[in-house]
């Protein structure tokens, strides 16, 4: 049997090269949101802020929550919301508890953010020229990895759908659309599956 071998000569391993492409996606995202968020005099992180404050909605308007979203410590995210409000782009106003603590985007901000929106392009074009049904299976496996990830603690936050408590894996015969939402009540085509569900409530299993 011809074992194939990889460019460093060590015996070929599915989930150690599926491993590797995913790092390297990484690395080429990094790459990618630092130009763009240099090109607006902005950290990746603060970048990573007003993005998430453009597109969320108001319950994790907070340092914490954004903390918890981008996996770094509350003190870490406080630095960068605070150098966004020095530069206009960020306000805080009273939360529930009267606390000055609810962030939100000036217009400024929301400039920032209209012109920071096409960060991600590169990689969405190349997505596209994916086939539909080989995106959908992609997407299904990288939700699988990610619920995975999340039970192992290796991710803290995911409101995706194999995350949730309202999932019901494999309830249908269509490989199509598999599984069913208990919330919904409808069946869940692959490419549908959600990556970040307003409804979704934590599974505890
Ligand atoms: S509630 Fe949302 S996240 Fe949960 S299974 Fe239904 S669609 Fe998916």
């Amino acid at each position: 049997m011809t074992e194939h071998v990889t460019g460093t000569g060590g015996p070929a391993d599915l989930d150690r090269r599926l491993a590797d492409a995913v790092e390297r996606l990484g690395h080429g995202l990094r790459a990618l949101s630092q130009r763009s968020a240099r090109g607006l005099g902005l950290s990746p992180l603060q970048q990573q802020a007003v993005l998430a404050l453009s597109r969320q909605p108001t319950v994790r308007r907070e340092v914490s929550a954004l903390a918890a979203e981008f996996d770094v410590t509350t003190p870490t995210m406080s630095d960068a919301v605070s150098a966004l409000e020095r530069k206009g782009f960020v306000a805080r106003s009273p939360g529930p508890d009267g606390r000055r603590r609810l962030l939100t985007l000036t217009e400024g901000g929301q400039e920032v953010a209209r012109r920071l929106e096409p960060w991600d392009e590169p990689l969405l074009g190349a997505l596209a020229k994916v086939s539909a049904a080989d995106r959908a299976t992609t997407l299904h496996s990288l939700l699988q990895v990610i619920a995975d990830l999340r039970r192992q603690g290796v991710v803290s936050v995911a409101r995706t759908c194999t995350t949730c408590r309202f999932f019901g894996p494999d309830a249908h015969p269509d490989p199509v659309a598999p599984h069913h939402c208990h919330l919904l009540r409808v069946p869940l085509p692959l490419a549908d599956l959600r990556t970040d569900c307003p409804e979704h409530q934590l599974a505890t299993a």
